[in-house]
Formats: structure tokens, C-alpha cells, sequence
């Protein structure tokens, strides 16, 4: 397994739609695993396939907790999150069904430095293949909602920061045009 490039916004990939996935082949598992090394070395809960470059509809995710020791635990989860065998690889992702809303505060690994709270549904379920090719339903609230949302979000071109007001976009659009990312002021 080996750690990817994460793009940073404002590259143009991430801005794309992504494609839908035809048929899941070796190149693809490996791809899944690389961007779940990435993910948990950066460290992240998830990662969509455009921000390491691919143009298509992959995420992975893992919202555990970690307890003191970096271990996970399930302390703090909802039952639905309980429910859900980690870490996940949705293949082409579809919101079925939301309900309620949730804020919560998000950040990117896209967007390195910023942390923002993004009004998203509280529920949601979502139809997606698993990497193995089975057509699944995942329900899904709290943390993982959000975060099923936000990557979903990559897939069709958006990033967090364009889900808050234009005031708090245009903001961290210019901190970021001045400041690039390795001295980012939130
Ligand atoms: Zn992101």
C-alpha cells in the first residue's frame, strides 16, 4: 500500500463531477487501499477518489473514535454508527433518503487548516456498491451523515468551504489565495 498525493483546492479535479465507476477491477481495490493508507496517515475520516487525482465515484471512510491509547473504540457512537462494518468503501454513492438537520464542524484534507461548521441532513441513507460489487444500503446519522455528505459532495465537484455563506467563502478564498497552505490562518 502506498500514501497518495492529496489535492489541494483550488485544483481543477476537484472541481470536477466525477464518473461513475463501470466495473470494479484489481486497479481499483488498490486504489481503495492506498486512499484508506492516505486517509489514516493523515490523519482523516475520509477521502474521496478526486482528491487524490481520480475523477470517479469512490470514497472511503472511518469515523470511529480513537480512545487514548490511538485505539478505536465505539464510545460515542450511535447505533447506526455501531451498525456499520469499518472502514467503508462506498462505489458510486447515492443519497436516497435525508431527513433532519445536523451542524456539525467540518474540515478537508483539501482544504488543510480550516474547520468551519456546515449545516448538512442529520439522516441519510445511501445506495453504493461495496468494493466486492454487492449493492448495499447504508443509514446512516451524526458524524457519519456528515461525513457520507461531505465526500459525496467531492463527487460532484464541491468542497465544504463552498456550503457556508459567500461572506465566510470569499474570506477563506482569499487567506488561502495569500497564504497557500502552509501557513493557513482560519
Ligand atoms: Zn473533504
Amino acid at each position: 500500500m502506498s500514501v497518495l498525493e492529496v489535492l489541494k483546492y483550488p485544483h481543477p479535479v476537484l472541481k470536477q463531477v466525477a464518473k461513475k465507476i463501470d466495473s470494479i477491477d484489481q486497479d481499483l481495490k488498490v486504489l481503495a487501499n492506498n486512499m484508506l493508507e492516505t486517509m489514516y496517515k493523515a490523519p482523516g475520516v475520509g477521502l474521496a477518489a478526486p482528491q487524490v487525482g481520480h475523477s470517479i465515484r469512490m470514497v472511503v471512510i472511518d469515523t470511529r473514535p480513537k480512545d487514548d491509547d490511538g485505539n478505536f473504540t465505539d464510545e460515542d457512537m450511535t447505533e447506526l454508527e455501531k451498525a456499520v462494518t469499518y472502514p467503508l468503501v462506498l462505489v458510486n454513492p447515492v443519497i436516497t433518503k435525508k431527513e433532519g438537520t445536523i451542524k456539525w464542524e467540518e474540515g478537508c484534507l483539501s482544504v488543510p487548516g480550516y474547520v468551519e461548521e456546515v449545516e448538512r441532513a442529520a439522516y441519510v441513507e445511501v445506495n453504493h456498491s461495496t468494493i466486492d460489487g454487492e449493492e448495499v444500503t447504508l443509514k446512516a446519522d451524526s458524524l457519519l451523515a456528515v461525513c457520507v455528505q461531505h465526500e459525496i459532495d467531492h463527487l460532484d465537484g464541491k468542497v465544504f468551504i463552498e456550503r457556508l455563506s459567500q461572506l465566510k467563502f470569499d474570506r477563506i478564498r482569499k487567506l488561502i489565495k495569500k497564504n497557500g497552505y502552509d501557513q493557513p490562518e482560519a
